[in-house]
Formats: structure tokens, C-alpha cells, sequence
């Protein structure tokens, strides 16, 4: 049989701190008792390569801590844990996703999710989680440590090594993912910017996003990722000018930057576009009306 090779060669970030770039950017600490992986790839191939690199390097997984419960950060868990026993370790919300998947399009969709939002984009293979992670702090058994990050979301964690490595999950995305993606996916606007102000007082070596190169600074792509909120949210200010109901509001957007929606992307950027009604809401920027049926947004 043909055993695929992965396309990726492990890269050394720190003494003991490995980066093995899946398509999402998965950590490796190498601990004195086995490997801790942070996050495991968006698949059941994802995981298998990963398990190709572990071989490779004679590394013994022994836990999997997930930054959140995307199923792109989670889809390699069930696998690596059927293959090796390995442990995972979350935070409790996150964890809820994790062990129960039908969460994540169900969250998203605000209900059951019809048949298209069932893949393994937005529901990952369900796996045991066996720690739960207090959001700051050292992370039990390891010498790692949490670093609480939410606004993409629930209660989305960084991880950061001994060694000056941290791994920021989706708090923070690659210059190349924002040019790309300009409008990116969050849950809560305000921890968003706090989480992204946590991130400007860190000292460390490198900050790996979750999609992107990693950067030795992370001043510049700090930045950059908080001027495409910024960009986002006065797009949404601005077309509710006049009354807007949700429909219109997203439309405008995918007009505005050029988003092309499909049953993932609607409830993936809807979702998005509702934290920054919620967020300009709550600012006291928008309110809501009713009338006709309809929810109508503006800023009368
Ligand atoms: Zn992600």
C-alpha cells in the first residue's frame, strides 16, 4: 500500500518547540514524558500525516491540546487518539464542541443543520476529551501554559512553550489569510480586541497563527488584523445608513469584499456578520426595529 507522504516537513521553532504546518498550523512541544501536540489538522489525513511525522522523529504522543474546537484545529484528534491513545485536553466550552461536534453547524445554523452543513468543514469526528484546561495558567502535567484568547471563539486558548514559542490559534491570522479572507470568522467582537491587545503584551519569540507563517514580531500582523475588524465594522455601521434587515446587511458585505457564499460560507460569514451586529449594538452604534415582519438594523 501507498502511504502518503506529508507534503510538510516538521520546523524547528524553538529547543524543544516544532511546527508541523498541515494546512493549519499544528504546535509540537516535545515533553520529557512524550510529545504534546496543539491543535491536530482539519482531518483524518491530517492526522495520519502528522502520525508519519511522529514516527519519523521517534516522538510518543501522549496529549492533544486544542486551542478550540473548529474542526479544522480538531478533525486529526479522533484518529491520533484511536491510533495512539494520546489524551486531549480543552477548555470547557471548547470541550462541549469537541466531544459533541453536531455543535459546531448546529451553533452556527441556530438549529438541527441540514444535510450540506454536516461535513467534516464545520462537524469533525467526535473524540474523548480527558482534561479540562482553566483558560490562564499552566497546563497540567506539561510545562505549558494557557493563554486565554476568546473572540473567535467561545473560549479559544493560546498555548505557550518553555521554549518562547506561543501558538495563537485563530486570535490572529497570516497577512496572506487576511488578504485572502478579509472578512474572518469571529464570535465576539470585544474579546476579539482584548485578546488581540493580550497578544501586543506578550514577549516571545514567535506567535504562530493558525493559518499563516509564524513571525518573530507580531506587532505589524497585530495590527493588520485589527484594521480588517476595524474595515469590517464600519462596512456594517455603514450599510445600515438606511434600515437594513440581516439579508440585505450580508449581501452588502459579500459585495463589498468580494465573499462568494456557499452553505458553509453563509453560516460561517452570517454568524460573523451577527457578532458585529451585536458587538455595534451593544455600543449603542445600531438597534434593532421590527416592522412587518421583518428585523430591521440602523443607526437612527
Ligand atoms: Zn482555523
Amino acid at each position: 500500500m501507498l502511504v502518503p507522504m506529508p507534503t510538510w516537513k516538521p520546523e524547528q521553532l524553538g529547543e524543544h518547540t516544532w511546527l508541523l504546518a498541515t494546512g493549519v498550523n499544528v504546535g509540537l512541544w516535545e515533553g520529557p514524558d512524550g510529545a504534546v501536540l496543539i491543535d491536530s489538522g482539519g482531518d483524518k489525513e491530517a492526522g495520519r500525516q502528522i502520525r508519519q511525522a511522529l514516527d519519523e522523529h521517534g516522538w510518543t504522543l501522549r496529549l492533544i491540546v486544542n486551542t478550540h474546537s473548529n474542526a479544522d484545529h480538531v478533525g486529526g484528534n479522533a484518529y491520533l487518539q484511536k491510533q495512539t491513545g494520546c489524551r486531549v485536553a480543552a477548555t470547557r466550552l471548547e470541550s462541549a464542541f469537541i466531544t459533541d461536534p453536531v455543535l459546531e453547524p448546529s451553533f452556527l445554523w441556530g438549529a438541527l443543520p441540514f444535510r450540506e452543513l454536516r461535513g467534516k468543514f464545520l462537524e469533525a469526528k467526535p473524540s474523548a476529551v480527558a482534561l479540562i484546561l482553566p483558560e490562564a495558567g499552566p497546563i497540567p502535567g506539561t510545562a505549558l501554559e494557557a493563554v486565554p484568547l476568546p473572540g473567535h471563539f467561545l473560549q479559544m486558548i493560546g498555548v505557550l512553550t518553555p521554549d518562547g514559542v506561543l501558538f495563537a490559534g485563530d486570535a490572529l491570522f497570516g497577512e496572506e489569510i487576511l488578504d485572502k479572507h478579509p472578512v474572518f470568522f469571529l464570535y465576539d467582537v470585544a474579546a476579539h480586541l482584548s485578546s488581540l491587545e493580550r497578544l501586543e503584551s506578550l514577549a516571545v519569540r514567535w506567535v504562530v497563527p493558525g493559518h499563516g507563517r509564524p513571525v518573530p514580531e507580531a506587532g505589524a500582523l497585530i495590527a493588520a488584523n485589527r484594521a480588517a475588524l476595524q474595515r469590517t465594522a464600519e462596512a456594517v455601521a455603514s450599510f445600515c445608513s438606511r434600515p437594513s434587515g440581516f439579508e440585505e446587511v450580508l449581501a452588502e458585505l459579500c459585495r463589498k469584499f468580494a465573499i462568494e457564499l456557499n452553505a458553509s460560507q453563509y453560516v460561517l460569514v452570517g454568524g460573523t456578520l451577527r457578532a458585529y451586529l451585536s458587538w455595534l449594538c451593544d455600543r449603542g452604534i445600531l438597534r434593532p426595529s421590527f416592522e412587518g415582519g421583518r428585523m430591521l438594523w440602523s443607526d437612527g
